[in-house]
């Protein structure tokens, strides 16, 4: 065991602060990495504050991370001391179900072992990524190439490859007209990848106010959903619309902007449920889906894409006691376009 540096909410009313945990002690198949920065994801504070349900306290956030491997277990194949690294959402899986062998690990039937606010195999609290160390299974750790920076690199591991996955699995690439929901750091990140993929990329923000980095984050086109000129003026047109957003929105609006057999895909996770009629998808055989992190192979898949065109987030690099200040902000959509934690200041 070794005992490692954290920051944690002690309980969902109560702000996260500085204090120590232990790390499981390396085995066979585990690497120890340093962590030099962690990701701010909006689902984050979704868990901190029990948005979703009960959570697991104290809890230590954090599957955007980036890091060094430091050691390894006897039987590591694939890493070595000194390597270059990420871990995202998921530190394991049950390795034997369908989707499991499918390389679909987040999507396990018995259910993935999420990065914190889950228990591990052994039974003891995940804890994430805000801290200087963490042990992971070789088997859910990637490789980060050189061309990527590793503070930029981090919110891919799970705003990258959040938006990297839907986006081919519906076939994302030139001729295709798609619309990204929501500029935030899931957003920005869907609108950089599609455009680099080759689709017709539009954003669909509350307003206008982040228009000049839209169009140069590889927008085509930008709209404020707060203008209801923007429904009329697209109706019919996407063959795929990504929603980003944290919060409930108007699915029968959105649908309406689809072409016929177009899809409209969720990866926003709001707290509160949504309200949805069927008349809204009936009709142009459109579809309404979701879809959640990425696979391990694809997610490596993924930051060799984002290397190859060299897509790294935009970040704003924060010190460990500026994290609650940076939840307010994402909370207000005051965020361009990821809080990255610097980990050397926890
Ligand atoms: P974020 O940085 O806060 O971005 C969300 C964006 O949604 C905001 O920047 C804002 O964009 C828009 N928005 C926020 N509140 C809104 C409201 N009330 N009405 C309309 N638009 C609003 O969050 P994120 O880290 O990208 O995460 C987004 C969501 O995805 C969260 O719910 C998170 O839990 C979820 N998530 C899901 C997965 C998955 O696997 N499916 C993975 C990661 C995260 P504009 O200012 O441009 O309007
Ligand atoms: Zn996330
Ligand atoms: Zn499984």
């Amino acid at each position: 065991m070794t005992t490692v540096a954290a920051y944690a909410a002690p309980g969902a009313k109560a702000p996260l602060e500085r204090t120590t945990i232990e790390r499981r002690a390396v085995g066979e198949s585990d690497v120890l990495i340093d962590i030099k920065f962690a990701g701010i994801c909006h689902s984050d504070i979704h868990q901190a504050r029990e948005g979703w349900g009960e959570a697991i306290f104290p809890m230590v956030p954090g599957h955007e991370i980036a890091g060094i491997v430091s050691e390894v277990g006897p039987g590591v194949t694939k890493f070595a001391v000194g390597d270059r690294v990420g871990v995202g959402c998921m530190v394991d899986s049950c390795r034997e179900c369908e989707n499991c062998r499918a390389g679909l690990q987040q999507y396990c039937v018995k259910s993935p072992t999420w990065t914190y606010n889950d228990h591990g195999k052994d039974g003891e609290p995940t804890l994430g990524g805000y801290s200087e160390k963490i042990v992971v299974d070789e088997n859910y750790v990637v490789r980060i190439p050189d061309a990527l920076p590793l503070d930029v690199a981090a919110p891919l591991l799970c705003a990258g490859i959040t938006t990297y996955s839907p986006l081919k699995h519906w076939n994302t690439g030139p001729g295709k007209k798609v619309a990204v929901v929501g500029l935030g750091g899931l957003g920005h990140m869907g609108v950089k990848i599609a455009h680099a993929l080759g689709a017709e990329v539009t954003v669909l923000s509350q307003s206008l106010r982040k228009k000049d980095d839209g169009v140069r984050l590889g927008a085509d086109h930008y709209h404020a959903t707060s203008d209801p000129a923007t429904f009329e003026q697209l109706k019919g047109t996407f063959d795929l619309i990504l929603n980003t957003v944290s919060a409930p929105v108007d699915f029968a609006a959105y649908l309406s902007l689809l072409r016929t057999d177009g899809a409209m895909v969720n990866v926003g996770l709001p707290e509160e449920p949504v309200q949805i009629t069927l008349q809204s998808i009936f009709g142009n055989r459109r579809s309404l889906s979701s879809s959640g992190i990425g696979g391990i192979q694809e997610t490596q898949e993924m930051l060799d894409f984002c290397a190859e065109h060299g897509l790294g987030s935009e970040i704003e690099l924060i010190r460990a006691e500026q994290i609650n200040e940076a939840y307010e902000r994402v909370l207000a959509s005051d965020v361009r376009y990821r809080f990255v934690i610097d980990t050397s200041t926890i």
